[in-house]
């Protein structure tokens, strides 16, 4: 039911889509340039989960998730994440992961594990970069599992991830025969589940009048994915278009469509790494 979505090649493509985009686009330039500093990290991060002997005990079952946090590997490598930010994030990113550099380690465990706990299922959108410094950090951990859980058989058109329970965070349109089938992408976990195209995921929506779709003439692979009835939007990565789209890094550079979308009234379900 999903694509796998772990190992070092994947985290090569995003650095390479993101310095493609960068360069394409002088509006997501600032944060696609410091996103190339923060995907290294991840990878390091994703190769020494991988190395892990004592993570690879079996697979893990569906909706276990959340009691798999494993702070003992995980905390030694939150002081180099923080000096990345530091060093190459945009400047208020930058002076809060200066600020909590110099909080004590409890005060690390506990918002790592307060993210955690509620990560895909109540975020609102509080503000720019408000999960950002747990969410990036805890990003390849949520993934390494997601892959690695036992896929249930998937019945109807589940509006959370039947893996982790999450909200979407993305539809993606997948070449198949003369169109595309359409898939959600977890906003947590980062795996991908079907998902009927004339279906709002946000309040069930079928009626085709009532879902309108919109793209922009300087992103034509991205679809606003309306819905009329609730005023939610769900962006969708159209790779029948642009089979070379990342999802996850198209979408950080998407930011007009944000605005958009902000401007006609529809709100989105769950915000991404930048909080929007
Ligand atoms: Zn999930
Ligand atoms: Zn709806």
């Amino acid at each position: 039911m999903t694509v796998p979505k772990s190992g070092e090649s994947t985290y090569e493509a995003r650095i390479r889509r993101a310095a493609l985009l960068s360069a394409r686009h002088s509006f997501a330039r600032e944060f696609l340039d410091f996103y190339k500093h923060l995907v290294p990290f991840q990878k390091t991060q994703g190769a020494k989960l991988a190395r892990a002997k004592d993570l690879h005990a079996g697979p893990l079952a569906a909706m276990e998730f959340r009691k798999h946090l494993n702070l003992t590997l995980l905390l030694p490598d939150f002081r180099g994440f923080l000096s990345v930010l530091e060093q190459h994030a945009p400047p208020a990113l930058a002076g809060s992961a200066h600020q909590i550099a110099r909080l004590p380690s409890e005060s690390w465990i506990s918002s790592l594990e307060a993210y955690w706990q509620h990560a895909g299922k109540y975020d609102q959108q509080v503000g720019a970069f408000a999960q950002f410094i747990p969410r990036a950090f805890l990003e390849p951990y949520a993934e390494f599992c997601g892959a690695r859980i036992q896929r249930p058989p998937v019945v109807g058109a589940p509006r959370l991830c039947p893996l982790c329970g999450s909200r979407p965070l993305l539809g993606v349109l997948r070449p198949e025969g003369d169109g595309g089938k359409r898939f959600l992408l977890c906003s947590f976990c980062g795996q991908e589940w079907e998902f009927r195209r004339l279906l709002c995921p946000t309040c069930g929506e079928e009626a085709e009048n009532k879902l309108p779709v919109y793209t922009a003439e300087q992103l034509p692979h991205i679809r606003v994915e309306s819905c009329d009835t609730c005023k939610f939007y769900l962006r969708t990565i159209d790779l029948t278009k642009d089979g070379n789209a990342v999802p996850l890094v198209d979408d950080l550079a998407a930011i007009p469509l944000t605005l958009w979308a902000h401007e006609q009234g529809y709100s989105r379900l769950q915000p991404n790494l930048l909080g929007t």
